[in-house]
């Protein structure tokens, strides 16, 4: 027994206990470190219980990692996969192509795939990934798009990048631009949209795709930061795309950099000379100074992002621009973010089918497949899909049936529907199930003063959800803050102002509220209310109708009587009127006299022309707008 001890047992019979290949746990022995003659030799008791003590914990390790593994669910659609984690299906697919999986709704992703998407998308899921699944992601160019003011110069700077970026012959064959440029550097290549502008980058964003990994800002150095500047700034930043600042125009006289980077520092870009983040890059669109360093900042930043595509999958990507050829029908301009499409293809592309008769390059020449990542014209389409939409790969003839089916489908159901509009309360409804809780707004006010004390009342509103005042401006509201508020998922408050009718129609469209105030209290009072889950006020203003003043007469004893049409709903003798002058509440007042011809009447509905006069008001002109509101129990 003694002896037994001392000898301890024999590396076979160990292995054995053990579970294992006498020749595994020779070669286990030997990484501890414990060198083993043969399978014959003898292990004293210490060194059993070392050994065996590592590999248990060895054996419990990798049940963990297969257990944490498992839990991770497989075989899913992308809209399971938002149930499951509990986020919203449209906020990853925005993402998913960026991430280099493809997109397609009834695509059933494998546990690889779903690991990999809820890594990169942040949640909780144990750090491994496969290492065969890494070999299948390789490097890819990054998407960019130019923002900025008006006239700064961003079309002259994609301009002069496609052209620095042209061999010398080739610069006599191309005949036109197909929607996207691509640009290389060495081994490298950079995607340009060619359509530049925050308002189209949002309406691309809100269509399904967020194809673009970096915004440029293009700031004219004379001129300085504009609205314009500001208002991309916000859509950049509501995207969550990294910015550079390009300052353009340098070579004018009136040049001053130093000023945009304060203006800009001032507006959260703060230069990374000063130890901020952002970096500005000086050019000269014109003269092409610069444009190699811009270029290589991009190149710089997108090594950064460490971007990635899947080619071995299927094909699928966004649409970036298409339009109606006489000659060859519906012609888009795509970026292949993931797979490769082909001539031959079947594809579904927004609310469209088609295959694809062929494939043009950033060069407009023809060619027979384009792999991830790539821009390329696409012909073969039923119609002309919109800017923004996703396209994905189809097996075969059958399925492309099916699909087209499915959209005719999609849109009877959609036609039957509308959409109603969501309001402030059924937003913050849906931010219950949320997460991360914050209430986004825009804000528009009429002037500086009103905007900065409208922002001060609201930082004071208590709450414990968090008020992000995502874009703010002077003047009326327009489309492209309806853009935004859809896109961030906020909703927008005027102060003072009131919306475009552009933008009444796209928020009506969109389902998006604009709520707008004349007096500060009630704003900030309601909102706290809303946010506290209280039902807001017990009565409320609504807008019963429009009246715009088409002429004036001075009438002497009565003061200035409006001849007006009724342009929506009705007016009454007696209503609560908001005169509205650009966009601009300027005065409250009542009807103080309504008349048709010659007549006294109590009401005049749409479509009827009368005559108004106003209480304590005579400085009525023509084209300002009535706003007949009527204060109803809520
Ligand atoms: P966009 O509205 O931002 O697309 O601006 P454009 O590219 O159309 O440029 C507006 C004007 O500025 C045009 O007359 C351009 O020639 C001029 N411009 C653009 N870049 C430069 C530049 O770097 N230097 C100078 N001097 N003029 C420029």
């Amino acid at each position: 027994m003694k002896k037994e001890n001392k000898q301890g047992k024999r590396v076979y019979e160990l292995a054995k206990t053990l579970g294992l290949k006498s020749q595994d746990l020779i070669s286990i022995m030997e990484g501890l470190g414990i060198p083993v003659k043969s399978t014959l030799s003898t292990v004293d008791n210490e060194t059993y219980k070392l050994v065996s003590d590592y590999i248990e914990e060895l054996k419990s390790k990798v049940k963990e990692k297969k257990e944490e593994l498992e839990s991770i669910p497989h075989n899913i659609t992308l809209e399971e996969f938002g149930k499951h984690f509990g986020i919203p299906v449209e906020e990853i697919r925005e993402k998913i192509m960026k991430f280099g999986l493809p997109y397609k709704p009834n695509y059933k992703y494998t546990r690889e795939e779903v690991h990999y998407l809820a890594h990169e998308l942040g949640l909780k899921v144990p750090p491994f990934i496969d290492e065969n699944f890494k070999k299948k992601l390789v490097k890819r160019p990054p998407v960019v798009t130019v923002m900025g003011h008006v006239d700064h110069g961003k079309t002259t700077l994609l301009d002069t990048i496609r052209k620095t970026n042209i061999a010398a012959k080739e610069k006599g064959q191309i005949t036109q631009a197909i929607g996207a440029s691509s640009v290389k550097i060495g081994d490298d290549e950079i995607i340009f949209i060619d359509t530049p502008g925050h308002e189209a980058f949002t309406e691309m964003r809100l269509r399904g795709s967020l194809v673009t990994d970096i915004v440029i800002i293009v700031v004219a150095a004379d001129e300085g930061v504009k609205e314009q500047t500001t208002e991309s700034l916000h859509h950049a930043k509501a995207a969550k795309v990294p910015i550079i600042v390009a300052i353009n125009k340098i070579d004018k006289p009136g040049a001053d950099p130093e000023m945009v980077k304060h203006q800009l520092a001032d507006r959260g870009l703060l230069p990374e000379e000063w130890g901020g983040q952002t970096v500005y890059v000086q050019v000269s669109a014109k003269t092409g100074k610069g444009i190699n360093d811009l270029l290589e900042i991009i190149k710089l930043q997108a090594e950064l992002l460490d971007l990635k595509t899947i080619v071995d999958a299927i094909t699928s990507g966004t649409v970036i621009e298409s339009r109606i050829d006489k000659n060859v029908g519906p012609l888009a301009t795509v970026i292949v973010q993931t797979g490769v499409l082909k001539v031959g293809t079947y594809l579904r592309a927004g609310n469209t089918v088609g295959k694809i008769r062929f494939l043009r390059n950033t060069l407009g020449k023809n060619i027979n497949l384009a792999q991830a990542v790539s821009a390329v014209e696409i012909a073969g389409l039923e119609d002309v899909p919109e800017a923004g939409e996703i396209f994905f790969e189809l097996s075969n003839i059958e399925e492309a049936k099916l699909e087209k089916e499915k959209i005719e489908e999609e849109k009877k159901k959609a036609r039957e529907q509308g959409r109603t509009p969501k309001t402030l309360e059924e937003l913050l409804k849906e931010m219950e199930e949320m997460e991360e809780k914050k209430l986004f707004i825009i804000l528009k006010a009429d002037t500086q003063g009103s905007l900065e004390a409208v922002k001060r009342a609201i930082s004071e509103i208590k709450s414990d959800i968090p008020i992000e005042v995502v874009h703010e401006g002077i003047g009326g509201i327009l489309k492209s803050d309806v853009l935004l508020a859809s896109a961030s998922k906020g909703f927008i408050l005027g102060f003072n102002v009131r919306p475009v009718q552009e933008a009444i129609n796209e928020a009506k469209s969109r389902g998006i509220e604009i709520r707008t105030y004349d007096i500060i209290f009630e704003l900030t009072d309601e909102i706290e209310k809303l946010l506290k889950g209280i039902k807001p006020k017990e009565t409320k203003e609504v807008v019963i109708g429009r009246v715009v003043v088409k002429q004036t007469f001075k009438v002497p004893n009565v003061g200035t009587v409006a001849g007006c049409l009724v342009t929506d709903g009705k007016v009454l003798r007696g209503s609560k009127v908001k005169i509205i002058r650009n966009n601009t509440v300027i005065y409250t007042t009542e009807v103080s006299s309504l008349k048709r011809f010659k007549e006294d009447v109590r009401e005049v509905v749409k479509g009827y022309e009368c005559g108004i006069g106003l209480k304590n008001f005579n400085d009525i002109k023509v084209g300002d707008e009535f706003e007949v509101v009527e204060t109803q129990e809520a």
